[in-house]
Parts: C-alpha cells; sequence; structure tokens
C-alpha cells in the first residue's frame, strides 16, 4: 500500500464515520474528534479544532507523526485540544487504531452527574464490559493524557466516559470505534429509562435481576 493511497483510505474513512456520528445525534457543534492509525507510517489522521463533524473533508484534516509533529496543517486550522491524548492512547496500545471521542448528550449527562454508567444490557456486557469514569486534571480542567492514558493501559479498557465532558470509544478500525461511541450512549439512555421507571414504583436497581452472559455462565460452570 503506498503512503498517499492510505492516507486517502483513512481519510475518506473518517469522512464517512463523522458524518454517521453527527447523523445519528452524537455530536453536533464543532466538538468532539475523532483519528485513526495510518498504516504505511507512524502518523495518524485527525479532525482539527474548530471544524463540525459533518464538515469534515480531506482539506481540513491534519496528519500528526506519533512523535506530535504536525506534517499536514489541514488549511492551518489549529490542531485538536485533545491531540495530546489521542497520541498517548495510540503509542500505549497497539491494538487501538480508532478513536471516536463525542460529548453525546445521554452519556455526557451521566458523567456530568459524576455516575458511571452501568454496563446493564448483554450487549454492553459483552462488547465494553466496563467503561470507567475518569475525573476531571488535578486543576479542574478537561481530562488530558495524564488521566486517560492510565485507564487505557487496561488492555481490556476499550470506553471511558469523561466526567463533565464526553464519551472515548476505541478499536481496531473508525467503525468499531464509533459503534462503541454509539453504545455508550445507548446505553447511558436505557440506564436513565430503568433507573427512572425503578424509582416511579419505589424499586432500587437491586431490586431487578442482574443478567450475565453466556460467556460468564459459561465460565461460571467451567
Ligand atoms: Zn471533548
Amino acid at each position: 500500500m503506498t503512503d498517499r493511497s492510505d492516507l486517502h483510505d483513512k481519510m475518506d474513512a473518517l469522512i464517512a464515520t463523522a458524518r454517521r456520528c453527527f447523523e445519528v445525534g452524537l455530536q453536533t457543534n464543532a466538538g468532539g474528534n475523532l483519528s485513526v492509525r495510518l498504516d504505511a507510517r507512524d502518523a495518524i489522521v485527525i479532525k482539527p479544532s474548530g471544524v463540525g463533524f459533518a464538515e469534515c473533508s480531506r482539506e481540513n484534516l491534519q496528519v500528526v507523526g506519533l512523535d506530535g509533529r504536525i506534517a499536514t496543517t489541514g488549511g492551518g486550522l489549529k490542531p485538536s485540544k485533545d491531540l495530546d491524548f489521542h497520541l498517548e492512547l495510540y503509542r500505549i496500545r497497539e491494538d487501538i487504531n480508532a478513536i471516536v471521542h463525542c460529548h453525546s448528550p445521554w452519556a455526557t449527562g451521566y458523567a456530568s452527574a459524576g455516575i458511571e454508567i452501568p454496563c446493564l444490557t448483554v450487549q454492553t456486557i459483552e462488547k465494553i464490559g466496563r467503561m470507567p469514569l475518569i475525573p476531571l486534571s488535578a486543576n479542574g480542567g478537561p481530562q488530558t493524557e495524564t488521566e486517560i492514558g492510565p485507564v487505557f493501559r487496561d488492555p481490556a479498557i476499550r470506553a471511558a466516559v469523561l466526567a463533565n465532558h464526553g464519551t472515548i470509544g476505541v478499536g481496531p478500525t473508525l467503525m468499531a470505534a464509533q459503534y462503541l461511541a454509539e453504545i455508550i450512549e445507548e446505553t447511558a439512555h436505557i440506564a436513565y429509562v430503568r433507573d427512572t421507571l425503578l424509582a416511579a414504583r419505589g424499586m432500587a436497581a437491586a431490586d431487578v435481576p442482574r443478567f450475565g452472559t453466556a460467556a460468564q455462565e459459561r465460565a461460571e460452570v467451567g
């Protein structure tokens, strides 16, 4: 694969994923960001600051080396505020080839209340397992690689939620990371509906059965 065809393939996949993320309502305005690792060199393609998910194009995306050097400025736009945590996750996890970070409202509502989203559906247990809630940085600012990196050093972690901020889904491909971003949001919505209905009936989460997975059952039997 040539550097150029790799670059264009990854840019086009990022543009399509960003549009999907916008169309399913996970990210409006110019917030959030997403990136993908290049195969042909030690670099990533990332959405710059100030560009909406629906407005990504080959002309405005940036190419940044894993060492932090900006190779293509995307028409002189400012790099993403979250560039450093993207780079850190690619450096520490070879299995991560794509990252989708968005401010989807149900999940960010949980994160802003300081509540970890419970993995309560069979799909979430199987696909994610757990999505840790990462607190704000020590100075009260947005999370950086200092807070996010250590959580993702655990190779089992595929998704996390940032307090007062948003969500992170990672994966071997952009679509895999996007699916996780969607599952995080869907799970937060389901959890809210469940907890609202339980509260209306004077019940607590502890009163309802906990569903395991077929894999867990097999492990317990074995
Ligand atoms: Zn953000």
